[in-house]
């Protein structure tokens, strides 16, 4: 069981839910992000991110048009991770794709790029194999 809170961007409030590992994230449809995908290898009871996060997450699955493998989305400071962590640790941020071939991982990345869901798209020769993309608040919290 996680605890989990969301910062509900349209009320400008903290919600708080209590899921378990094999449930769907708040605000996800169609089961697309569990918690446990979005936790990854995090051993943190407590897990946060934003209506919004979870918003864009429903957007790019359904662009994609296909499931998307979740390496990890949230972190804490202490778990370690690759270079762009801060938004990980705020759970905005998602790496995805690690399981998928190469080409659907280049479909993946350009329909994120594409898209103009994302905030951020990490390039593609700094994400040799996954994808990154995040919806940080400011370009400048990095
Ligand atoms: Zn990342």
């Amino acid at each position: 069981m996680a605890k989990i809170i969301v910062f509900n961007n349209d009320t400008d409030r903290m919600e708080t839910y209590y899921r378990d590992e094999q449930d769907p994230m708040p605000y996800n449809t169609n089961g697309t992000l569990r918690v446990r995908e979005f936790r990854g290898s995090s051993k943190s009871n407590i897990l946060w991110t934003t209506k919004r996060t979870m918003q864009s997450w429903n957007s790019q699955r359904y662009v994609f048009g296909a499931p998307i493998p979740v390496g990890f989305a949230f972190k804490r400071p202490y778990e370690g991770g690759h270079g762009n962590q801060s938004q990980h640790y705020a759970g905005t941020a998602f790496d995805v794709g690690q399981r998928l071939s190469q080409s659907e991982r280049r479909r993946l990345w350009n329909s994120a790029n594409d898209s103009g869901i994302w905030y951020y798209v990490e390039p593609i020769s700094l994400t040799p194999t996954w994808v990154h993309f995040d919806k940080r608040f400011r370009k400048t919290c990095m």
